[in-house]
């Protein structure tokens, strides 16, 4: 955070603090007349004010005022339209609220902003998403995403904890908040987050948090995702982090932001695809075997019996992992990884070995030559299940931020879409817009026909170097397929995205290619898909390519956006 945007960060919380005791006034006053006979426009006001000092005191950091805040809105909400007048236990309570909402707030007026503040040590470090957005109303905005995802935080710092799950619910998450470790256990038997965040040092010991997690992932084979976080760096605590199955681990203070990508990536996933496994195994009955174990736990396998075919799903099914059989007819495992590693696209794939060789030696030489892992058979279903997990949840998180085209250098189909999904869901949190077009060369074909496939290539890179130059730092560009090209305008409404992708089109049209002697003008045709018009990734998808195909029957070189 830049030194000038603490300073507005810190007058900002200044100035309301001032204006927060005219808040609380201005709520005492409402709620005394209503104490004195019912009144629905009265209580209408009070439930606003509540819901106003909820919201913005929370984004302040300053948490416990926010929490209270929020029990007398939900009290307030739970009055209106009854019409009836105020017994003596929602007198008690709404009074105790208030009271202590005033006690907080001159806690905090007479402690000050001062960095020794306990309020103030949940937020360090991070920038409140209110302030980031705008004025504090816009936070209404952040509560309205209908299907919340879930996600179970476990910190045993009471105020660090209010102040996570305050945070993470202004980004669209519903929170569950423990202090306690057992706790957590407790609630994940009944249900399953999409993700846990959790603290390493608990009152139970220095590694507690990893330890529990560690028996939780032990005791059932569900898929449960988990950042921990904490103050310790040490090699040690990130390693027992690493082998509990932790996929991030993030220092304290926490930089929300940066959590919330990670959420963002980690809990989409979840509900895109499940784990590509292919399962290399000349044994015919093993390899049924594994594939079951893990598309029980929800995977997707394709079984290779013959090692020298293996190259063929490689590509298609583009698996996240690779389980593979060591000895086997023809070559064995080890020459095998070698051969898949050799090819660039599949330079960090996961291989995990599987063999009855239970020699060391071999094991590690196994290893060297560019495995991953090694089971040794008979590998029990538990075992195999996390060890296979894993690496391909890293697997994919790995390519979810790096894998690119290598002709272009832009992201490939599986990255776009995933981006695709992301951005949908930044959209939908901010109630933003977002345009997705899909763009196919024209008679592209007759090109290769004519002036030859490395003129083709070099089409291709105009284009995409036509679209990276035209659109906006924020918006992705993908190569979908041979000739295809995805496009993802971030903030954009239709007409505006029209306008964007026709502007290109006429470029492109207009480039001068040349093969030898011959110049050659090339055209492409685009569909384009809005959202929320269309309101998923799946969505977008179809009707951009429904748009697509209507340009090209409509004689191609021309946009058409998807109408509902
Ligand atoms: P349409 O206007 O209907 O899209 O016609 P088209 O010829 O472009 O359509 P089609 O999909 O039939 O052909 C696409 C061709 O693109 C086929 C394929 O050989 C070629 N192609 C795909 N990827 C590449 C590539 O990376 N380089 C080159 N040079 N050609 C490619
Ligand atoms: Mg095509
Ligand atoms: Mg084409």
């Amino acid at each position: 955070m830049s030194e000038e945007l603490k300073k507005k960060l810190a007058s900002l919380r200044e100035t309301y603090l001032r204006q927060l005791p005219e808040k609380i006034e201005h709520l005492e006053d409402c709620w005394n007349r209503i104490l004195n006979g019912y009144n629905e426009n009265d209580l209408k006001d009070l439930h606003r004010l509540a819901h106003s000092i909820a919201g913005s005191s929370s984004s302040f950091g300053y948490t416990e005022i926010g929490r209270t805040a929020r029990s007398l809105e939900s009290v307030f909400k739970n009055l209106i339209g009854k019409n009836r007048d105020i017994d003596d236990t929602i007198r008690a309570e709404v009074n105790s609220y208030i009271s202590l909402i005033k006690e907080y707030e001159l806690s905090v007026a007479t402690v000050g902003e001062g960095t020794n503040s306990p309020l103030l040590r949940g937020v360090q470090g991070c920038v409140s998403p209110l302030l980031m957005e705008g004025d504090e109303g816009e936070g209404e905005r952040y509560f309205r995403t209908k299907d919340k995802k879930l996600i179970f935080i476990a910190e045993d710092d009471q105020l660090l904890l209010n102040s996570l799950e305050l945070q993470i619910r202004h980004f669209g998450y519903d929170v569950k908040a423990f202090s306690d470790l057992e706790e957590m256990e407790k609630a994940l038997k009944e249900i399953t987050p999409s993700a846990i965040i959790s603290d390493v040092v608990f009152p139970e010991g220095n590694l507690a948090g990893i330890e529990t997690i560690e028996k939780i992932k032990k005791e059932n084979d569900r898929h449960l995702p988990v950042i921990f976080m904490s103050i310790r760096n040490d090699i040690h605590t990130r390693l027992q982090a690493a082998r509990a199955g932790g996929i991030a681990y993030i220092l304290k203070p926490i930089n929300i932001t940066s959590l919330i990508d990670k959420l963002d990536i980690l809990t989409t996933y979840r509900e895109i695809e499940p784990y590509r496994i292919l399962i290399v195994d000349d044994e015919i009955e093993l390899g049924n075997y594994h594939s079951m174990v893990l598309e029980n736990a929800g995977m997707k396998t394709k079984i290779v019996n013959d090692p020298l075919h293996v190259f063929e799903p490689m590509i298609e099914f583009s698996p996240d992992l690779i389980l593979m059989d060591i000895y086997m007819p023809a070559c064995n495992g080890h020459e095998l990884a070698k051969a898949i590693r050799q090819m660039e696209a599949f330079f960090s794939i996961p291989i995990v070995f599987l063999s009855s060789e239970a020699n060391i030696d071999k094991q590690i030489t196994a290893m060297s030559m560019g495995g991953d892992y090694f089971l040794t058979k008979p590998v029990e279903p538990e075992h195999l299940i996390s060890s296979v997990a894993i690496r391909a949840e890293r697997m994919r998180v790995i390519r979810s931020f790096m894998v690119k085209d290598s002709l272009t250098g832009l992201l490939n189909h599986t990255n776009t879409k995933e981006s695709l999904d992301i951005s949908v869901e930044q959209a939908k949190r901010k109630n933003g817009n977002l345009a997705f077009a899909m763009i196919d060369i024209d008679r592209f074909k007759s090109i290769n026909d004519t002036y030859g496939h490395p003129a083709g290539d070099r089409v291709i890179l105009s284009l995409s170097r036509l679209l990276q130059q035209r659109l906006r730092k924020t918006d992705i560009v993908g190569r979908y397929g041979g000739e295809e090209f995805a496009v993802i305008l971030i903030d954009t409404d239709e007409q505006t995205a029209t306008k964007v992708m026709d502007e290109i089109r006429s470029s492109f049209a207009q480039i001068k290619h040349q093969s030898g002697e011959k110049d050659f003008y090339v055209t492409f045709s685009c569909g384009i898909a809005t959202f929320p018009l269309f309101a998923d990734a799946t969505n977008l998808c179809n009707a951009a390519d429904r748009a697509l195909y209507e340009a090209k029957h409509g004689g191609r070189n021309r946009i058409v956006t998807a109408a509902e």
